[in-house]
């Protein structure tokens, strides 16, 4: 157990201010925190604790558990004050009246996070995740305050009943601790930890704990023994250091137990660590260390030249010791250790905030350097569902996570089972885009490959190449996910605008409207109003995915009988016909089959000698030189035929997609009447007749085979 768990019920304010004066100078700081106290004092008074003490004594610790990670004046007064607004009769703005705004903010991030009635049920769970998330974004300061007051929870918790014991030890083990890590708070992660073991197996607990006990006075020996040695050796070398044995936590030794180790595998494996001066040192004393004791191969491993992301440095390595038995010794600088105990929280340490006054540059330039920030923040702000969120908060920020490589030695930080994709998508969404293959530890690998732990990646990239959507599968994290996603609704959202653009104008022409005067701002908005969009750039949006029809928007301003006065008389319901002759009833219409006519098409009638009328698109080649012939026809809106359509597929290999395409073309409730190769070329050509019923289901199909990865274009066919 480490030294943060002593029982400190005797406590009083004036212990805690005496350490605060260890690193704060300013008195007027000291004074706030005292006032914070006596303000506390007389909230809470009358009140206890089930653990039968004043129930002062709660904020009381957990000042004191502020104060061993040099928590800021600040954040002490409102870890003084964090049950007042909860438990007392107390306002907020009395808050702000006495403490200002900065406290009291701190204060309420705390006690929003406390409201929540937590359950292990997933609805509370999701909100809990985002609270945390919005509080670490706000203000990390909260976060701290609430780990203070979990660990003196913790340290507290044989007064509750013992269902409840095991859920918050549960949620200390699952969610707390893993904060602290990532918060880089190794002191009050490892104190969590063995809290949690304690309650919730407390057989395992007690049982390391004395068999530690046993060995104890055995593996003192040893340590003492081996730090002489290593003291002889550096003196002689003039390196000034400091040792430190250092005792396993029981939870990490329950985990390697867990792992199917021998517990006398795990006592064998003796702790040091060495403090030395300076970067320099750190490897002088590696290399004295290897030179005299043989080190166990791949057990080195170098943070002090690559930091964790949660900032940790420090040299690793096991070597066989004195007596043939193995040590695992830790070298770092007294300022790494500092990080490595304090995390997040060594850089709100006095002396970078002399001056400032606050802890200003702790929210802002230490929260850059954590990735672990930006990906929680990158989290809730992708779009996804309260389920896919929990699951990536718990995958991807609270698991484990592996360290990987760049070539020249960047970590990047990835969850259990990340691929090259998610590595390439974490450097930058333009890599990750852009990529074309990886490498990894000099051999290329496939996309979805497994990275595992110290993997070193090298991706290689194309600038002209674009995603695949088959890479949403491949890839681990939600984030890497959102992104492809986001990729290929961007492209598509582009495609959709440019057409609802081409043919806005292609039937203004056809009105004899001027597109410019047109669009007026005075008419857009009017547009705008009507199909409930925001812009000109929705309007062309709209009109591109259907949801709005191109005469529809035309007609918000100019209806349509002003402009097409040659409407048809008959009722278009008393007609069963799909086609409207320019008034005609009874008469023999074909659609013709050389181009094909959908119902939204632009078209035009044919006279034919006997057979009535043929109807074609007016693009259709057959139709040249043919003027004198040609009779207006329109579409009857009536209708809900579906009409014969014959499509191109170029595509980009010769490799057989038919069931595929089919497959695809089904889902949109089309029904296929064929499909056939045509072309076996390098690059294959698909013809495919199928059933749609409107010109806006066609561009939707085409769009939508477009879209697969091997087809280079899509035409409609004309005979
Ligand atoms: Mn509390």
């Amino acid at each position: 157990m480490s030294s943060l768990s002593k029982n400190l019920d005797d406590i009083k304010i004036e212990d805690v201010l005496e350490k605060v004066r260890s690193y704060v100078e300013d008195e007027e700081q000291i004074q706030v925190i005292q006032k914070a106290y006596d303000f506390a004092y007389e909230k809470h008074k009358g009140q206890y604790r089930k653990s039968g003490e004043a129930f002062i004594y709660h904020p009381l610790n957990v000042a004191m558990i502020l104060t061993t990670i040099y928590a800021d004046y600040e954040t002490i007064s409102a870890g003084l004050l964090h049950d007042v607004l909860e438990d007392c009769d107390c306002t907020p703005e009395e808050m702000e009246e006495v403490f200002g705004p900065s406290i009291t903010k701190l204060v309420k991030g705390v006690t929003k996070l406390s409201n929540i009635n937590f359950s292990t049920e997933n609805e509370y769970l999701i909100d809990y995740y985002k609270k945390i998330i919005v509080g670490m974004s706000e203000d990390v300061r909260v976060i701290i305050i609430k780990l203070a007051d979990r660990l003196h929870n913790m340290r507290t918790l044989w007064a509750l009943p013992e269902d409840r014991q095991k859920i918050k030890a549960h949620e200390s083990l699952e969610i707390f601790a893993p904060i602290a890590h990532h918060l880089g708070i190794h002191k009050i992660k490892s104190e969590l930890d063995d809290l949690s073991l304690r309650y919730l197996k407390p057989d395992v607990f007690y049982d390391i704990a004395e068999k530690l006990n046993k060995t104890k006075i055995e593996r003192d020996r040893i340590v003492y023994d081996m730090q002489n040695e290593i003291t002889d050796l550096l003196n002689e070398h003039h390196i000034p250091h400091e040792i430190k044995g250092r005792s396993k936590s029981i939870y990490s030794i329950y985990n390697k137990l867990d792992k199917g180790k021998k517990f006398s595998d795990i006592y064998d494996l003796l702790a040091l660590r060495i403090l030395v001066n300076t970067e320099q040192e750190c490897y002088l004393t590696l290399g004295l260390i290897h030179s005299k004791f043989r080190p166990l191969p791949k057990r080195f491993k170098d943070y002090v030249a690559m930091p964790k992301p949660n900032m940790y440095q420090s040299l690793h390595t096991t070597v066989f010791g004195i007596e043939g038995y193995l040590f695992e010794i830790q070298i770092r600088t007294y300022e790494m250790d500092e990080v490595a105990e304090n995390g997040i929280a060594a850089h709100w340490s006095y002396k970078e905030n002399k001056g400032s006054g606050s802890a200003a540059n702790l929210t802002s330039t230490t929260e850059q350097k954590l990735q672990f920030f930006k990906s929680i923040i990158d989290l809730s702000h992708d779009k996804m569902t309260n389920e896919e969120f929990v699951n990536s908060v718990k995958d991807e920020v609270l698991n484990n996570n592996i360290y990987c490589f760049t070539p020249k030695g960047d970590v990047i930080e990835l969850p259990r089972g990340a691929t090259p994709l998610d590595f390439a998508y974490k450097i930058h969404t333009k890599v990750g885009e852009t990529m074309v293959g990886a490498i990894v530890n000099n051999n290329i690998v496939p996309l979805d490959y497994e990275l595992q732990d110290n993997d070193i990646v090298k991706i290689n990239t194309n600038k002209s190449s674009t995603p695949s959507k088959e890479w949403i599968n491949m890839a681990k994290c939600s984030a890497t996910k959102n992104k492809i996603k986001a990729f290929f609704t961007k492209n598509e959202r582009e495609i959709y605008i440019e057409r609802g653009k081409y043919s806005l104008e292609k039937e203004l022409r056809k009105r004899k409207l001027v597109f410019s005067e047109f669009l007026t701002d005075e008419n857009i908005e009017k547009i705008c109003e009507d199909i409930h969009v925001e812009n000109l750039e929705e309007i062309y949006l709209a009109i591109g995915n259907g949801k709005a029809t191109v005469n529809g928007v035309i007609n918000v301003i100019h209806k349509e009988e002003d402009v097409t006065p040659k409407v048809v008389k008959v009722n278009p319901k008393s007609i069963d016909a799909d086609i409207i002759v320019n008034g005609i009833d009874k008469v023999k219409v074909n659609l013709a089959n050389c181009c094909n006519p959908v119902y939204g098409d632009e078209i035009i009638g044919y006279i034919t000698k006997g057979n009535g009328i043929t109807v074609h698109r007016i693009t259709c080649h057959n139709l040249e030189n043919m003027d004198e012939r040609i009779v207006d026809v329109t579409w009857n809106s009536n209708t809900n035929k579906r009409y014969l359509t014959c499509l191109l597929l170029h595509m980009n290999d010769n490799e057989n997609h038919v069931l595929d395409i089919v497959q695809s073309v089904s889902m949109m409730n089309i029904s296929v009447d064929g499909i056939k190769v045509i072309d076996k070329g390098d690059h294959a050509t698909y013809e495919l007749d199928c059933y749609v019923s409107s010109l806006e289901q066609l561009d939707k199909l085409i769009l939508m085979i477009e879209k697969h990865r091997y087809v280079e274009k899509v035409e409609r066919a004309m005979k």
